[in-house]
């Protein structure tokens, strides 16, 4: 009787260490789940076989053991089981104290062996973690002298437990059962246990029970056949990976509880062997349900943060979180990147269509971009209107393609919804994670970057971040920066390129050009600011402000002939372009024929439709159109009967590259036929020799410009060259 009270006296800490433990336990495992990776895509389960046979140690419960049917049983077995569920195929558990033959094992789960069988050494992603305890009598000073005793494969795998108890004497065990036994009969003084385990022991006739926690993880892992194919290998970690822990996490405690229940003990017996670990079963549960209660509470809360509420998939934070988490246990080394995606313009969608269109516009690219990306997307999340961003694994030429091509399908999905008038372009920014411990922000800032670059509304976009990008990001601010500034200090100064007729031999009219020449005198050719205007919107004040310097500069000139001006296509898209032109004009009184609008090829096919009415309005109205840069775009001969233009620029690319040869030659003599027969004209640009000229003169065009004639000149240059042209004639 007295052992008895004696017993259960010194049990008492350990109940208490029960209890903590459970509620340290339960809290982990609820956090864990909350803040786990959810399974976002089915893992591709197509490289794995069948079958699989494995090797397990049938005395090490509760990590496994032999059952009285002599099944396998235990944590490790529940685990595998697990994946076998997931992945519908079938383990097959080979006891490793049976005549096996070493070649027809797969895979090894008895940690005890890792080292023994060296056909058998790839190590999975870790499946789960034990923190370590250290239990023992007195309490642990760190004291030299005293024993230590653990499991062996302990001592292999983390070595590092030497240096954390400073200890000389350690002695390995084979198994639980040996190790309680050593520590029961005083053959050590503390024994270094899982902290799962550490409640399950029998370990009775002790003086006192102390413990400390370590704060040292033991990794599981399986371990593989070195026959085992990388996609195999792939895919198991995938799955061990992606698991969720409160799935297994019940499977494991009840492995663990049913492995120190085993043995023919009656229900009285079993009450009272196993008291304490029932109390501190209930308790566990007990503390399990109220977790659960404030897990589904705290789940609700979270939820609100980290799903999009109109698409159901992730929202940035989430996004962040999740990345970061799987860049830090990226053991495989795969290669990553960031993909942001946007909708050009979709403000404008908003603006024309309502809310409820734009809303279903934005459900409709979440779904199609989740199905398109398919298998390879990891991580998809909707950071603001129609922005997302997306994780994928590193993808070949051939994905890319395959995303082009996807993207195309969205873009008739949306036809639907828009109409087959709306041309809408997606931007794809895509940046290569090379180095996982940047912070992820600073990655999705980079793809955003990428995304931004390729803006055009021309054309879908794919730009991949790079060093170049970043410089020229620089440069891009420091334009926008003294954007406004050069605006209001007239740096924007318009140079005039001479147009000459080859049938009078006369100055036909003229190109606006724009230069900006800073105070300091440098000057800066459009191509240059250009291309970061139409970005951010400014060229749309360019394009005016152009429109307004020439208006002024002809006005008091009745006699000066055409001058030509461009439009990028982004200001005739947006607001109200031809009302804005006709009263700049009007604001001069000018002549509207005396001026020519130049169009490049690609804006008028690209956005032919959005563009159409006004081109009409300004040419009903009495102005030029032209099609610009002609032969660099994608439209057709035949397409030019449909368009309502009056002057075709043949570009210079064409020119240079091949008049040359003889089927260069006949493609722009069918050009110029064909613009003929519409009665329209045709400018040959970017003349450089007399030999163009002579042959553009012998095919018949009406007008050329090029260097040949003049550069672009200053207004003064321009107007002393008219009046002296017909003396120095070419
Ligand atoms: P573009 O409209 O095709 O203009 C013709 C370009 O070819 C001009 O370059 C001109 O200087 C150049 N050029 C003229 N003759 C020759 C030649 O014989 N050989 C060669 N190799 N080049 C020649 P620039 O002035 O640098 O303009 C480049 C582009 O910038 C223009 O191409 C146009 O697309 C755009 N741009 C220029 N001014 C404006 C403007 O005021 N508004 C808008 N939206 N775009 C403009
Ligand atoms: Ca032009
Ligand atoms: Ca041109």
């Amino acid at each position: 009787m007295k052992n008895f009270w004696k017993s259960i006296y010194l049990r008492i800490p350990l109940t208490l260490y029960n209890i903590v433990l459970a509620v340290i336990l339960v809290t982990a495992f609820s956090c864990v789940t909350v803040y786990a990776t959810e399974e976002e895509n089915p893992i591709d389960t197509s490289a794995l076989a069948e079958t699989y046979t494995a090797l397990y140690a049938p005395d090490y419960a509760p990590y496994s053991y032999i059952d009285e049917d002599g099944e396998a049983q235990g944590m490790v077995i529940a685990m595998m089981e697990y994946i076998a569920d997931y992945a519908d195929i079938e383990f097959v558990y080979i006891s490793n104290e049976s005549e096996y033959d070493i070649e027809d094992i797969d895979m090894n789960l008895s940690m005890l062996e890792r080292d023994a069988v060296s056909e058998i050494s790839i190590e999975s992603s870790s499946y789960f973690e034990f923190p370590l305890t250290l239990l023992g009598a007195d309490e642990w000073d760190g004291a030299t002298g005293s024993v230590v005793g653990c499991l062996d494969y302990i001592t292999l795998s983390r070595d590092d437990i030497f240096k954390a108890i400073n200890q000389n004497g350690l002695r390995t065990y084979y198994n639980y059962e040996e190790l309680a036994d050593a520590y029961n009969n005083g053959e050590v003084d503390y024994i270094v246990v899982s902290s799962i385990v550490s409640t399950l022991l029998d370990i009775d006739d002790i003086a006192g029970t102390y413990n400390v926690s370590l704060s040292l993880d033991l990794e599981s892992v399986i371990m593989f056949n070195n026959d085992m194919s990388g996609a195999e290998i792939d895919t198991f970690n995938e799955i061990i990976d992606n698991i969720d822990i409160t799935d297994i996490y019940h499977l494991l405690v009840e492995a663990a509880m049913a492995a120190s229940m085993e043995g023919d003990v009656t229900f009285f017996e079993l009450m009272v062997l196993h008291r304490v670990e029932i109390v501190a079963t209930v308790i566990i549960l007990l503390l399990g349900w109220l977790l659960t209660i404030y897990y589904l509470r705290q789940k609700a809360l979270l939820d609100f943060i980290n799903v999009d509420k109109l698409t159901g998939v992730s929202t940035e934070r989430k996004f962040m979180e999740d990345t970061e988490n799987l860049l830090k246990k990226n053991m495989h080394s795969y290669k990553y990147q960031i993909i942001s995606l946007d909708v050009d313009n979709f403000k404008y969608i908003n603006e024309s269509f309502g809310m409820v269109v734009g809303t279903e516009v934005i459900e409709r690219i979440s779904e199609c971009t989740k199905n398109q990306f398919g298998d390879i997307m990891i991580f998809f999340a909707r950071v603001v209107a129609d922005k997302f961003l997306i994780l994928t694994r590193q993808w070949d030429d051939a994905t890319e393609t395959n995303i082009r091509n996807s993207i195309v399908v969205l873009e008739e999905n949306l036809k639907e919804v828009l109409g087959t008038e709306y041309r809408f372009h997606v931007s794809v920014g895509i940046y290569l994670i090379d180095d996982s411990s940047l912070p992820v922000r600073y990655m999705a800032d980079c793809a955003n970057i990428a995304r931004n670059q390729g803006k055009s509304i021309y054309e879908h976009t794919f730009i991949r971040f790079s060093k170049e990008l970043e410089t020229q990001l620089r440069v891009d601010n420091s334009v926008v920066g003294s954007m406004e500034y050069a605006l209001e200090n007239r740096e924007f100064k318009m140079v005039y390129q001479p147009k000459i007729s080859l049938k009078t031999g006369k100055i036909a009219g003229a190109e606006a050009l724009v230069r900006w020449v800073k105070v300091d005198g440098t000057q800066i050719f459009p191509d240059q600011f250009i291309p970061i205007l139409e970005r951010n919107g400014f060229i749309i004040s360019l394009d005016y402000y152009v429109l307004d310097s020439v208006c002024s500069f002809i006005k008091d000139k009745p006699d000066l002939h055409r001058v030509s001006v461009n439009f990028s296509g982004f200001t005739m898209i947006k607001g109200d372009f031809a009302n804005t032109v006709i009263s700049i004009v009007e604001n001069y009184n000018i002549d509207p024929s005396r001026l020519e609008i130049e169009v490049t090829e690609s804006a008028f096919v690209e956005s032919y439709d959005l563009m159409i009415g006004d081109i009409n309005r300004l040419r009903e109205y009495g102005f030029v159109i032209a099609m610009d840069d002609f032969g660099t775009g994608v439209s057709s001969l035949g397409r030019l009967n449909d368009m309502f233009i009056d002057v075709l620029k043949i570009d210079k690319q064409f020119i240079s590259d091949t008049l040359t040869g003889v089927r260069g030659r006949s493609i722009v003599s069918a050009v110029i036929d064909m613009a003929k027969s519409l009665h329209i004209e045709t400018v040959a640009e970017g003349v450089e020799t007399e030999e163009q000229m002579l042959l553009l003169k012998e095919l018949g065009c009406d007008i050329v410009q090029g260097y040949f004639y003049a550069r672009p000149l200053t207004p003064e240059q321009f107007l002393s060259y008219i009046e002296t042209f017909d003396i120095n004639k070419k």
